[in-house]
């Protein structure tokens, strides 16, 4: 095995831990992997920390770093399918969507190198004419890198790309449950010229590895992608070093759709808007925020679309989604919808295991619809991270009425990170799209982002943006350095011996 990246070399874990990787579409075995140590952890950071201060990153000049990340890229794309192939094994998800992921994977790395060229800091006229002043950028340092398991190399791909590219090292810890492209990652970085200790890899718990990294003294970034909870303990953690943080957390995103929007074209997408990768997507529109007046018609479609979406493994080429990640998670998912209807929810299509004995060792669970909610009840609060969407309807005696009850009940969440608008009126959609107060906002269309826009949450979504301009601010530091070419006393505390020696 030997699955821990350490210093330039690969090792097992001190205390020789392992982990069983398991696919959730059929419990067959994956591959067991080395499961880290808190002191592995803490190896990784002084490396990565000798690392950054001794600089042969760091004085790596910006097209050298690129040139480096291009390479990554050329290689992804050589060998997509069988990376694409792992991560469809440790998830559970389609290959042909583990190879979509793939081709953004390409396109993030692509992303950073075209960025690191472009930025030489700017010169400040201070007003001084002796002074010359400029602000530059420089890396953070060391950073820790902790990513979920629904996408796991994409996820990796928006922290390690720009990191690399600002010039920074890093300790990366993926999802226990997905490591696999992970340590593919690794592995071809170093191949391809990483200097020793610039990336080190360690795989485990986040109780005890991914603890260990954001408690360290010696990190001076996390960067986290998961769920609110353990988003507010990093929080926690980071503050006794007052730690940069980068948090990219869930999601409760409203999929507001008026009457008067495009309504084939509103309900196909809303089906992808939630159902995709079985809801495992923290931009899900699991919320349907739907005008009353075409409540009925828009949801009689999606329940009789959502009865006929076939479930099935990675490679079983009928399927439309797979499996959930965990039979844990499916549980969950299912005591959510439980207490939904509960609290008054009508089940409408779904709620539980399909009975097909053909997916009986998998953890999956059949595409759900409950209508009647409304934004009191925990179903519409609570991220389900599962194919389950919550019906909510909206009217108004007039137009803007409509509007402003429609927007109402979108922003009515803690989470702020998605959401999209479906009308035929372009006033209206641009007029919704500027109140909703969601990081992503999609007219007319669900889903779609690219590397060169931001990504991030409003409120408990977030802290921070990946992606876009800003994903690379997240991993630099600003410095401004103010050089006095003609040096003179500043004169401000009188020199009392010169004085009286004068005297
Ligand atoms: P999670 O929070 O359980 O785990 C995420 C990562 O954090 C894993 O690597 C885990 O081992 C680690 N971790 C757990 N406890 C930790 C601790 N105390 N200290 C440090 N690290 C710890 O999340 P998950 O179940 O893997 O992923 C699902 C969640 O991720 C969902 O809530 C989803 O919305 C969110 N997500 C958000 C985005 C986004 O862009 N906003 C993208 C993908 C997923």
């Amino acid at each position: 095995m030997s699955d821990l990246f350490i210093n330039g070399v690969w090792r097992d874990a001190s205390d020789q831990g392992t982990r069983t990787i398991v696919c959730p579409a059929d419990g067959s075995t994956v591959g067991t992997v080395d499961e880290a140590a808190a002191e592995d952890a803490g190896a990784a950071v002084a490396a990565a920390r000798a690392a950054f201060d001794s600089g042969p990153w760091v004085d790596t000049p910006g097209p050298d770093r690129a040139a480096l990340l291009h390479r990554l890229a050329d290689r992804l794309a050589q060998e997509k399918d069988e990376v694409a192939r792992l991560e469809a094994l440790d998830t559970g998800k389609r290959f042909v969507e583990a190879q979509l992921d793939m081709d953004d994977v390409i396109a993030v790395f692509r992303h950073f190198a075209s960025l690191v060229q472009v930025d030489a800091g700017r010169v400040v006229d201070t007003g001084v004419a002796a002074v010359s002043s400029r602000v530059v950028h420089e890396p953070v340092g060391v950073c820790a890198l902790i990513t979920p398991w629904n996408y796991p190399l994409l996820q990796t791909s928006w922290k390690v790309a720009p990191a690399l590219a600002a010039g920074n090292t890093f300790v990366l810890k993926p999802s226990e449950l997905t490591p696999h492209t992970a340590i593919w990652l690794v592995r071809t970085l170093a191949e391809l010229g990483l200097p020793e200790g610039v990336g080190g890899l360690v795989l485990g718990s986040g109780a005890t590895v991914g603890a260990a990294l954001t408690e360290h003294p010696g990190v001076d970034l996390v960067s986290f992608t998961g769920g609110l909870a353990t988003g507010r303990r990093i929080m926690a953690a980071a503050a006794a070093t007052v730690k940069r943080v980068a948090l990219e957390l869930g999601g409760k995103n409203p999929n507001i759709v008026f009457a008067d929007a495009d309504l084939p074209a509103a309900i196909d997408n809303a089906l992808t808007a939630v159902f995709l990768d079985s809801g495992q997507v923290c931009s899900a529109g699991s919320r349907l925020v739907v005008e009353e007046s075409v409540h009925d018609q828009v949801v009689a479609e999606l329940v009789r679309r959502a009865h006929d979406i076939r479930l099935g493994g990675p490679f079983d080429e009928d399927a439309e989604a797979g499996p959930l990640i965990s039979a844990e998670h499916r549980d969950k998912v299912q005591s959510y919808v439980e207490a939904a209807v509960a609290e008054g929810a009508q089940l409408l299509v779904g709620g539980g295991p399909p009975a097909d004995p053909a997916l009986a060792q998998g953890s999956y669970f059949l595409p759900t619809v409950l209508d009647h909610c409304h934004t009191g009840m925990r179903c519409v609060q609570d991220e389900s991270f599962g194919p389950v969407l919550t019906v909510e309807t909206f009217s108004g005696g007039t137009a803007d009425a409509a509007e402003d009850a429609a927007v109402a009940i979108a922003n009515d969440t803690i989470y702020g990170l998605a959401g999209a608008v479906w009308t035929e009126n372009a006033g209206r959609a641009e007029r919704v799209a500027r109140r909703l107060r969601h990081g992503t906002i999609w007219i007319n269309d669900f889903h779609p982002y690219v590397p060169q826009a931001e990504w991030g949450g409003f409120k408990q979504s977030g802290v921070g943006r990946e992606l876009g301009l800003a994903g690379l601010e997240e991993y630099r530091e600003t410095k401004h350095i103010w050089h006095n070419t003609r040096p003179g006393p500043a004169g401000w505390f009188e020199d009392r011996a010169t004085k009286e020696g004068d005297a």
